[in-house]
């Protein structure tokens, strides 16, 4: 089936009370390996393209400079990746915008394939996020694209999005926010943080979620609430980093236990990038300390020269652009590319299949409504 839009998912999450978990994915094979872990489970698949893995896959690995252009290109590779896989999936796949951070971003997105988007206007005064936010729902929901706003600051860094402080949502202005966008889904801050730092012990503020859900349910209103920074930073993936020569310091994610008791509160959408980039990060360490004839390799051994320079990093994106043609196009022959690839595919499988488990969307793929967007268009149209 073509890939789907993001409410039904979420329709079918608050209907039987479990998240979904959505993945960012930067790579041709993470997007396979996404997909594929989601059918081992049966689950329905949210994959994510952030707005700067969209210019990283447009081919800038410098990817924090990207332009409009660079993006458009990388929103076309992504889903094309996720297409190729998607398509003929026997589970629901979404691609969604991660952190959209203007409407021509969203534009590209959408005319690239993405059946979802975020706008991301929690930086600017609140009359400018509504608007920014109201404007996009208005060129997105004719085409039947799904679209999560965001509300209140999470402190950390993910990408371009870097925040000191964090703001927690007010309820009430959530509500406010819901009526006057029309957005499918609301990113709230309530204790969670972008980034592998997020401290010792966090605990959320489910009483956040729990006054906005109460409140839209007297108030009539459809929407789904959305948990960013989200990421559980396995302690053992670190230490495993460390020990083959990784320098991981300082990290810490939110439980499982914090996260599993938000998704009743009504959290049903929960974001997770780094826990991806940790398991992938290991994975390649392992690979170069198995294989050390890799190290030579004239094909791949770039990427374990930065992994070997870059001791602190752990965003996959540091180590490939020796091989960005794999990387955007899923192209390139030989053994150590294919050694290389599968590495990556199993980090994203063990860091991914673990947290379907976690939040509950095993085997809940044939309970998703299979809206296209023709479908959703209808009924954003008919108000159903
Ligand atoms: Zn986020």
């Amino acid at each position: 089936m073509p890939l789907i839009p993001l409410r039904p998912l979420l329709e079918a999450a608050e209907a039987h009370n479990y998240a979904q978990g959505a993945f960012n994915v930067n790579a041709v094979c993470q997007a396979k390996a996404v997909i594929e872990v989601h059918e081992l489970f049966r689950s329905p698949a949210i994959l994510q393209g952030a707005d700067l893995a969209n210019a990283f896959m447009g081919g800038r690995t410098d990817f924090q400079n990207g332009t409009l252009e660079d993006k458009k290109k990388g929103a076309k590779n992504i889903a094309a990746a996720v297409k190729k896989y998607g398509e003929h999936s026997p589970v629901p796949v979404v691609l969604h915008l991660d952190h959209g951070r203007d409407f021509d971003s969203c534009v590209a997105a959408i005319e690239g394939g993405y059946t979802s988007v975020m706008i991301d206007g929690s930086s600017l005064p609140y009359e400018e996020n509504v608007e920014l936010t109201r404007e996009v729902v208005k060129y997105a929901h004719p085409r039947g694209v799904s679209v999560e706003g965001e509300l209140g600051v999470l402190a950390g860094v993910e990408d371009h999005v870097f925040a000191a402080d964090s703001t927690y949502t007010n309820p009430l202005t959530a509500i406010d926010f819901l009526k006057r966008t029309g957005v499918d889904a609301l990113a709230i801050s309530y204790g969670t943080m972008h980034g592998a730092s997020k401290g010792k012990g966090v605990k959320l503020r489910r009483e956040i979620p729990t006054a906005i859900r109460e409140c839209m349910s007297h108030e009539g209103i459809r929407a789904f609430l959305v948990s960013h920074g989200s990421s559980t930073v396995p302690r053992y993936i670190v230490e495993e980093i460390n020990a083959l020569g990784g320098n991981i310091q300082n990290a810490y994610g939110i439980s499982k236990e914090e996260l599993k008791a938000a998704i009743p509160c009504g959290i049903r959408k929960i974001n997770v990038d780094t826990d991806i980039r940790l398991a992938v990060t290991r994975d390649l360490r392992e690979l170069f300390r198995d294989r050390p004839e890799l190290r030579e390799d004239p094909q791949v051994g770039g990427v374990w020269k930065l992994l070997d320079e870059k001791r602190d990093a752990f965003d996959p994106r540091a180590f490939l652009p020796p091989i960005m043609d794999a990387v955007m196009y899923g192209t390139g022959e030989g053994e150590s590319l294919k050694a290389v690839t599968d590495a990556i595919e199993k980090g994203v499988k063990e860091a991914v299949g673990s947290l379907i488990v976690e939040f509950g969307s095993v085997g809940r793929a044939p309970l998703v409504a299979l809206d296209s967007l023709e479908d959703m268009a209808r009924r954003y149209k008919e108000g159903v």
